[in-house]
C-alpha cells in the first residue's frame, strides 16, 4: 500500500510568520526584557507565528571586547612578544556568548508568561557563514529546527549576529549583525514581514540624537537605506539591508518603547514601484574614518598588498585615488575592532605613507547628487558657513560626502541636513 506524501510545510502552515529583532537598547536590563516578552505574547496571540532575534543586552559587546584588549596589553606589558590584535576566532568565541545570554533570558520571560518557547544559538538554527571571523557573511540559511519548533507551536528565540562557518567554527556578522540574522531568516522563512525595533521609531532624514530637527520617514527604498547604513547610519546594518533587497523582505523599524498594540510610527523598507524615483534624503556620519595617501612603487605591488590588508583587518575602502604613483584612500575603521597591527606594517609596505586619523565622514544620500558640480558647490559653501574644513568632498549618484575632522562632525551633519533635507 502506498502511503500518502508528507505534507511539505507550506502546505500545513497556517499561521503567517513575523520575525522580530530587538537590538540591545531594547533588552538592557530584565526590566525591558520583560517588555519584549509581553510584545512577543501579543503577536503570538494575535495569530502568528513568532521568531525573535536578540541581540546581546545593552552594551554587552562592547565590554567584552574591552576585556579582549585588556587581556592582549596585560601580555604586551609582560614583555611576552606576540599578537597585539586579539585573534578574532576568539573574539568570536567570545562576543557570541552576549547574544546567548540574552536569548536564554527572553526564553525563560516568554515561558514564564504562558507561552512554549525555545532558544537557539545561530549554529543551531543553521545560519552557514563564509570562515571570515568577526565580519563573516552568511551564505546559507537551513531553518529546519525553526520551521518544526513552531509546527510544534513554539515561540523560537534566536541568538543574532553569530553563525557557524563551514568549517564548523563559531562566527560573528560584524557589528550590528543582528538586524543580518533577522533579515535573512525572514526571506529563508519566507515571513510575512521583519520587525526591528530599535530605541527610535525608525529612521530619520539624520541621526535624532545629532540633527534635533531631522524628521521621521514613514516610507523608504532598499537601495537609500543600504547607501545611509554604508555610509555610518547605524539604524540597520547595511548587510541586512542588503539581504532585504535581495530577497524582497518587507522591513518595519520600530521602537520597542512604544506601546505594545498602540498608536506607533514606523519606517517601511521596500522596493520602488515600476517608475518611482527614490525621493527620500538624509544626512549620515562614520565617526572613524582614516585618510592614507603614499607612493606606489615601481612595480605596482603595495596598492593591491594594502587594499589586502586593509580589507582582512575590517576596514572598508570608502574611496580610492590613483595619480601616477600618488594613491589616496579614504577609509573606514568604525567595523574594525582593532588595525594596530595592520598600520604597522602598511608603515613597512608603503612608500612615503601619510596616515591622518580621527577624521569623520558627512555624506548626503538621496539622487541627483553627482548631477553637475551644483551639489558638491552647495555641500563646501554649507560646511564653509559652519567653520567645518572639508579635507577631501566626493560625489556618486547617490551621495555626496566630505572628510572632516571628526570633532567638528555634529555641526557638519547639522549644516548640510539645513541645506539639503530642510
Ligand atoms: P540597536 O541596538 O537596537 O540595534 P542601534 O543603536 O544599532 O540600535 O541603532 C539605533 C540608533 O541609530 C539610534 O539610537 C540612532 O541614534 C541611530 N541612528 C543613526 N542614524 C539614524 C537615522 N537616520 N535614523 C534613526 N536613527 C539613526
Ligand atoms: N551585539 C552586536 C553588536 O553590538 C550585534 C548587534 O547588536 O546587532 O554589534
Ligand atoms: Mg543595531
Amino acid at each position: 500500500m502506498l502511503l500518502p506524501e508528507p505534507k511539505s510545510e507550506s502546505e500545513t502552515r497556517t499561521r503567517p510568520i513575523v520575525v522580530q529583532k530587538y537590538g540591545g537598547s531594547s533588552v538592557a536590563d530584565v526590566e525591558k526584557l520583560g517588555s519584549v516578552a509581553d510584545r512577543v505574547v501579543a503577536t503570538r496571540r494575535a495569530g502568528y507565528d513568532v521568531v525573535v532575534v536578540v541581540s546581546a543586552m545593552g552594551k554587552t559587546t562592547d565590554a567584552l571586547l574591552e576585556l579582549a584588549h585588556q587581556a592582549c596589553r596585560a601580555s604586551a606589558s609582560g614583555g611576552t612578544p606576540g599578537a597585539i590584535e586579539p585573534p578574532r576566532r576568539e573574539l568570536d568565541m567570545l562576543v557570541s556568548t552576549g547574544e546567548r545570554v540574552a536569548m536564554a533570558l527572553l526564553s525563560i520571560a516568554i515561558q514564564a508568561r504562558g507561552l512554549s518557547a525555545i532558544s537557539f544559538t545561530g549554529s543551531q538554527c543553521g545560519i552557514i557563514t563564509n570562515d571570515r571571523h568577526f565580519d563573516a557573511r552568511i551564505i546559507e540559511v537551513r531553518p529546519h529546527r525553526i520551521e518544526d519548533e513552531l509546527a510544534r507551536g513554539m515561540v523560537v528565540i534566536v541568538a543574532g549576529y553569530q553563525g557557524m562557518s563551514y568549517k564548523r567554527e563559531i562566527t560573528t556578522l560584524g557589528r550590528g549583525g543582528s538586524d543580518t540574522t533577522a533579515v535573512a531568516l525572514a526571506a529563508a522563512l519566507q515571513a510575512e514581514r521583519c520587525e526591528i525595533y530599535s530605541d527610535v521609531d525608525g529612521v530619520y532624514s539624520a541621526d535624532p540624537r545629532a540633527v534635533p530637527d531631522a524628521h521621521h520617514l514613514p516610507e523608504l527604498d532598499y537601495a537609500t537605506l543600504q547607501h545611509m547604513a554604508e555610509s555610518g547610519a547605524k539604524v540597520l546594518c547595511a548587510q541586512a539591508v542588503e539581504w532585504a533587497r535581495r530577497a524582497g523582505v518587507a522591513v518595519y523599524a520600530r521602537s520597542s518603547f512604544d506601546p505594545v498594540g498602540g498608536p506607533a510610527r514606523e519606517t517601511l523598507v521596500r522596493k520602488l514601484g515600476p517608475g518611482e524615483e527614490p525621493r527620500a534624503r538624509a544626512v549620515t556620519a562614520d565617526r572613524a574614518v582614516v585618510l592614507a595617501r603614499f607612493r606606489e612603487d615601481a612595480g605596482g605591488r603595495a596598492l593591491p598588498a594594502a587594499i589586502e590588508k586593509i580589507a582582512r583587518a575590517g576596514l572598508r575602502v570608502v574611496h580610492l585615488r590613483q595619480a601616477g604613483d600618488a594613491v589616496e584612500l579614504v577609509l573606514s575603521a568604525s567595523a574594525a575592532p582593532d588595525w594596530s597591527e595592520t598600520r604597522a606594517e602598511l608603515g613597512k609596505l608603503c612608500r612615503e605613507l601619510a596616515l591622518e586619523e580621527g577624521l569623520g565622514l558627512v555624506s548626503v544620500v538621496g539622487g541627483g547628487m553627482a548631477d553637475g558640480p551644483e551639489p558638491l558647490r552647495r555641500l563646501r559653501r554649507a560646511l564653509g558657513h559652519a567653520a567645518v574644513e572639508p579635507r577631501l568632498c566626493l560625489a556618486s549618484a547617490l551621495c555626496a560626502s566630505a572628510v572632516v575632522d571628526a570633532a567638528r562632525l555634529v555641526e557638519a551633519q547639522r549644516a548640510l541636513h539645513a541645506e539639503f533635507v530642510g
